[in-house]
């Protein structure tokens, strides 16, 4: 048995060298900081401020006592209420053998990584996880940029350049919208074009929708309408039922794809064994969605998008690149409009960008590298999540649904994350 001095020679040589994941590192960095005295603006982690709606929790309460160990592929009742959910949501036509249940759908993108055997394609800027999770598992990795002026959006034109050169080669596309980490999403036009280059080459598409109920205008469009059979997609209860604590994923397959789910199962059975029960009984209740969880979705909207606008306002009057988020809780500012005077300040990478802003302002955010930029990128994620959602959630059911929200209820329910902001401005302006 290997020691804590054994060096790291006797390491797979997948995992040498690799870091903790850097959304898990930054959290942990910024709490040490604070528990030291230090003021800070966790804009690191991707949090969902919001509390789990209170008839959830109920259920959770009301399951406690349950301790079995339940089927690999999930909770019967679970499965019929998330391809419910997707057939209400998105005129799909799932079948409850369609879904797939996991601890947290990061888990379930790992298993999938594993059993299918093909590159993983992705987008930059993507999720901090996807490619770490492909190099672990010894996929080849295919970046497909994308640029600020589309908006950080994937052209099929894009996608087809990378399958035209080798088209019968596998590939598994992980689509994430609406995007962490740019907050972007697509419009039904653009998916259907992703969708037929898609088809085109039998790409495997993974639609990472986790953030889909946090569309702020509550629009969120499944790339699943378009491309049914060759799209799996991922869910889960972190972002939108505020409950990533909980480590509840799903993944959901058309017919066509079972042969992939079986092989996930079968690894699953493997390694987790099942997903912990309490936790799955409860979830039945969120998916199945009622009228609570209705108002409590179109509150958290309405927060998520007006501070989002006004913070994206702020960073654009100061100059820095960024287009408004039309979903989730992130923002991707460019500062490259920056980059000669901060290379007079000796930051010549989004790496040094966080660490500096951190160490003189107080703000935790993590850097564009992180997310498959080049080192020199000067992009930043910031997650607009440092506020106590439980208050800003109890007052903005006060106020009448036709009343937007003002700058005033901002100061007074997220004031962190305006002050986050505008540390950053006077800081890159000085
Ligand atoms: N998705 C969240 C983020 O990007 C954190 C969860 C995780 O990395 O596991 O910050």
């Amino acid at each position: 048995m290997a020691s804590s001095k054994t060096p790291s020679i006797h390491l797979n040589l997948n995992v040498r060298g690799l870091k903790q994941s850097a959304t898990l590192r930054i959290n942990e960095e910024s709490n040490n900081l604070l528990r030291s005295g230090h003021r800070v603006f966790k804009l690191g982690l991707g949090q969902s401020p919001f509390p789990v709606p209170t008839p959830v929790v109920d259920e959770l309460k009301v399951n406690a006592h349950q301790k079995d160990y339940l089927p690999v592929m999930g909770l019967r009742e679970l499965r019929g209420a998330v391809a419910d959910f997707h057939n209400r949501t998105q005129h799909e036509r799932f079948s409850p053998d369609g879904v797939m249940i996991g601890p947290g759908s990061k888990e379930l993108m790992f298993i999938l990584q594993l059993v299918y055997y093909g590159d993983l394609v992705i987008p930059t800027p993507s999720w901090v996880s996807y490619a770490p999770q492909a190099h672990i598992v010894g996929r080849h990795i295919r970046w497909l940029p994308t640029s600020v002026d589309d908006g950080w959006r994937l052209t099929p034109e894009r996608l087809h350049k990378l399958c035209s050169d080798d088209p019968d080669r596998p590939r598994l596309f992980i689509l994430n919208y609406p995007s962490n980490p740019t907050g972007m999403t697509y419009k039904a036009e653009e998916l259907r074009a992703i969708a037929t280059t898609a088809r085109k080459y039998r790409v495997l598409f993974l639609s990472d929708e986790i953030y889909g109920e946090l569309h702020h205008r509550g629009q969120h469009i499944s790339i699943g309408r378009y491309y049914p059979e060759g799209t799996i997609i991922s869910s889960g209860l972190s972002k939108w039922c505020g409950a990533g604590g909980w480590r509840l994923g799903t993944f959901t397959f058309p017919e066509e794809l079972n042969w992939l789910k079986d092989a996930m199962g079968v690894v699953a059975s493997e390694t987790y064994t099942s997903t912990s029960a309490p936790i799955q009984y409860a979830a039945v209740r969120a998916f199945q969605s009622d009228i609570v969880i209705e108002e409590y979705l179109w509150n958290i909207r309405r927060i998520l998008r007006r501070l989002g606008r006004v913070l994206a306002q702020r960073l654009s009057d100061a100059g820095v690149r960024i287009s408004e988020p039309q979903g989730g809780f992130y923002l991707f500012p460019d500062f490259s409009p920056f980059r000669e005077d901060l290379k007079e300040r000796g930051i010549e990478t989004s790496e040094e960008f966080c660490r500096r802003l951190l160490k003189e302002t107080g703000v935790a955010a993590l850097p564009g590298s992180d997310f498959g930029h080049s080192e020199d990128a000067l992009t930043v994620r910031l997650a607009y999540v440092d506020f106590d959602g439980t208050r800003a959630l109890v007052a903005a059911e006060q106020i009448p649904p036709q009343k937007s929200l003002d700058d005033g209820f901002l100061e007074m329910y997220c004031h962190n994350c305006l002050e986050g902001i505008d540390r950053i401005c006077n800081w890159i302006q000085g």
